[in-house]
């Protein structure tokens, strides 16, 4: 016998304890935590968030992080040439941390999100553990995304003290920041439980 998704049985399933419920039920009879239904037009929300996010990390990585104005030159720095200013200094550790936060966290966001969402729209069967694992991580990564922009703000802060010139922090924090935050609501537009739509026959 083939399972049948509590959506399309009239039912939904509490986040908090998993006790389904009929659909036109606001509060769970076990828990009384609030349920809601799926997220309507998930798949193109999440394109729409993902789209802007990607297009922002471009001025976030191409803009200045900081500028600094020495007497003899103004200075301006991108967050590649910053992680490449640590490594050269010797701080690698720093190096490594920058760079993860500021390009590895992001892009592996943004890729598995990316995966995530087309996976879904062409209703793929494959995997479906595996992706609803990679979502949980991505949200999970999602509730340090702060993180990432404050340690780029770190860096700014670490060149400040090497250099001895007025250090302003760059456009691209912003660019970043909002990177960040648009990645977020592309992870909470995105409807996990549409991942086991089409892998009924397992
Ligand atoms: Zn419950």
């Amino acid at each position: 016998m083939g399972k049948v998704s509590a959506a399309a049985a009239g039912l939904h399933a509490c986040p908090a304890c998993r006790q389904l419920a009929a659909a036109d039920c606001h509060t769970c009879a076990r828990c009384g935590a609030a349920l809601h239904r799926r997220k309507p037009d998930s798949i193109r929300k999440t394109w729409a968030w993902l789209l802007a996010a990607a297009a922002l990390y471009v001025p976030a990585n191409t803009l200045p992080i900081m500028e600094a104005r020495s007497i003899q030159e103004a200075q301006i720095d991108t967050i590649m040439s910053g992680v490449e200013y640590l490594w050269k200094a010797g701080s690698w550790g720093l190096a490594l941390i920058v760079f993860t936060a500021s390009i590895v966290v992001p892009c592996f966001k943004l890729a598995g999100l990316a995966w995530l969402n087309w996976t879904v729209q062409r209703k793929s069967a494959f995997a479906p553990l595996a992706r609803a694992r990679l979502y949980r991580l991505i949200d999970f990564i999602g509730r340090w995304s702060m993180l990432d922009v404050f340690v780029v703000g770190l860096l700014v802060t670490l060149v400040q003290l090497r250099i001895i010139a007025e250090v302003r922090a760059g456009p691209a924090i912003a660019a970043f920041g909002a990177v960040v935050v648009l990645t977020m609501f592309a992870a909470h537009s995105f409807e996990p439980r549409l991942i086991w739509d089409y892998c009924q026959d397992e």
